[in-house]
């Protein structure tokens, strides 16, 4: 049933019956042939999901829907190994990749179900007054329908990023997953589907951004829009929101710093750069891109960088040890190329990468690439590359370093490393990201708020935060004084 949507409980062909094929990165063939959402498809999901939200999911208890988002948890964790398979095929990634994703992913659920009982016992708090005569209570009630767009980097994990909270706060969603990477999310559509959710919580539409993400976002009947992808997409959905006044959260893309002080540890300093560029092929949004480095600590680090990120196992996600796959399409292999190219053009001097590897001759694989002291307004120093592209700049102090990493209009995340505690923390403090790493680059916690300052986005996903996108707060204010108001009736 796979090449069906998932709407109101049911598996159903598309409106217009149209499909697009997705390929398998590493070997440009064809994967599958995916029903394609259109407009109409989009309003038989947003109806079912109000449907949903008004006959009863919205007024469910939070342990209710625990014991539902344990269920999914619980399904996806009996497909975890053949998940994992899958997404490496409809993205690329390295197979220990992927099943981290997977698992992260089957955390998430868990962790939501555990905020939605939780969130049984936050209701009715009372908020102190100054006025004894007044009591307030709060509610936290679910925002309605979610319209939720995620992109192609971490197909399932974005998916459970958006879904999971959403049931637990009692939302119900309408998900459209990446046109390049929809499997897995249709997989958490079957999970539904097995563990009989009720119909129209979650629909799951594969579709293009112009067919099905346009009229998703534009939808009258979506109360809230959580988007993840480019900035140029996420600055479309606002202005869809701002057309009535929904409820928007945004994570876009990134730019990020890492700044290594002469005091650092060159191995440590190695490993945490590559980490942070060249996982997932660097299409990674909060990416440790531009990389800039104390005078001192260059040369011997440089080196070794080069030397490390030439010796990177590329190849097919699926063969055991690789660590760098293919990019995600034809079209982001040669976006990432013509950022390669203006860079062999520019000041900067290519240090490592930019070939297609030895003895692979299909799948967009792409060495991978250092660029050394580009210009501070080269293109491949300023603009998201989303690839595995590191340009390296030196810096002699510290207030050289924060001035650099501070100017990008981005501000996901950044990354800091030196040996002296009180530096990292004072540099840290400085950084204007949503995100900074101190001794490290990347690791993620659904315990934790993830999103971005300035153009990398609005709100946070994860954590508390990330139940509280789907949450609206509501005071009851209630007068209980004995003595009458006494204002107009004395
Ligand atoms: P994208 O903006 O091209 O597409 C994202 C999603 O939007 C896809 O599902 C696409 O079909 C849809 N879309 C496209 N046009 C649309 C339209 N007009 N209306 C509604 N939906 C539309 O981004 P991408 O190439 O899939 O992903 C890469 C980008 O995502 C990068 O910029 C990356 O930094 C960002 N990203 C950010 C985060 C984060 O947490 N901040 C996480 C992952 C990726």
């Amino acid at each position: 049933m796979r090449d069906h949507l998932y709407i109101n409980g049911q598996w159903v062909r598309p409106d217009l019956g149209g499909s697009f094929t997705t390929f398998n990165p590493a070997t440009e063939e064809p994967l599958s042939e995916v029903p394609s959402a259109t407009e109409e498809d989009i309003d038989h999901a947003v109806r079912a999901a109000r449907k949903a939200f008004d006959r009863g999911w919205g007024q469910t208890r939070g342990a209710e829907r625990a014991e539902w988002l344990d269920g999914l948890a619980d399904e996806l964790e009996r497909n975890q190994a053949d998940l994992a398979r899958l997404e490496v095929q409809d993205n690329g990634k390295p197979l220990p990749e992927a099943q981290w994703d997977v698992s992260d992913a089957i955390g998430c659920f868990r962790y939501y179900a555990n905020l939605a009982k939780e969130l049984d016992g936050r209701q009715d708090q009372v908020v102190e007054l100054p006025d004894e005569r007044f009591r307030t209570r709060l509610r936290f009630e679910p925002v309605g329908v979610a319209g939720q767009i995620i992109p192609w980097n971490y197909p399932l994990l974005m998916a459970a990023w958006k879904v999971a909270p959403a049931l637990a706060a009692g939302a119900t969603c309408v998900l459209k997953p990446s046109e390049l990477t929809p499997l897995s999310a249709l997989e958490l559509a079957a999970a539904a589907d097995a563990i009989g959710l009720p119909a129209g919580v979650l629909n799951i539409v594969p579709g293009l951004g112009a067919e099905a993400g346009a009229p998703l976002s534009h939808h009258p009947g979506v109360d809230k829009l959580a988007f993840t992808g480019s900035v140029p997409t996420g600055s479309r959905i606002m202005s869809a929101a701002a057309q009535d006044i929904k409820n928007v959260s945004l994570e876009l893309g990134g730019k990020s710093a890492f700044i290594v002080f002469d005091d650092s540890d060159v191995e440590s300093a190695v490993e945490w750069i590559l980490f942070g560029i060249f996982w997932n092929q660097g299409q990674v949004c909060s990416a440790t891109s531009r990389l800039m480095v104390q005078e001192g600590i260059a040369p011997r680090l440089i080196e070794r960088l080069v030397e490390a990120t030439r010796s990177i196992t590329i190849g097919n996600g699926m063969d055991p040890g690789v660590l760098l796959g293919p990019l995600i399409s034809q079209e982001q292999y040669e976006k990432v190329n013509t950022f390669v190219n203006k860079g062999r053009s520019s000041s900067a001097k290519l240090l490592a990468g930019g070939a297609r590897p030895a003895g692979l001759d299909c799948g967009w694989f792409l060495e991978p690439v250092i660029f050394d002291e580009p210009a501070e307004d080269a293109l491949i120093w300023r603009e998201e590359i989303f690839g595995p592209v590191l340009c390296v700049k030196r810096f002699k102090t510290e207030a050289d370093a924060i001035r650099l990493a501070n100017d990008s209009r981005f501000g996901l995340a950044g990354a800091v490393m030196s040996g002296d505690p009180q530096r990292a923390t004072r540099v840290a403090n400085q950084m204007r990201a949503g995100i900074i790493w101190v001794n490290c680059s990347q690791p993620t916690f659904t315990q934790a708020p993830w999103g971005g300052m300035k153009q990398s986005g609005i709100g946070r996903e994860l954590g508390v935060w990330g139940l509280d996108n789907y949450l609206e707060v509501k005071q009851l204010t209630e007068y209980v004084s004995e003595e009458p108001w006494g204002w107009y009736l004395k």
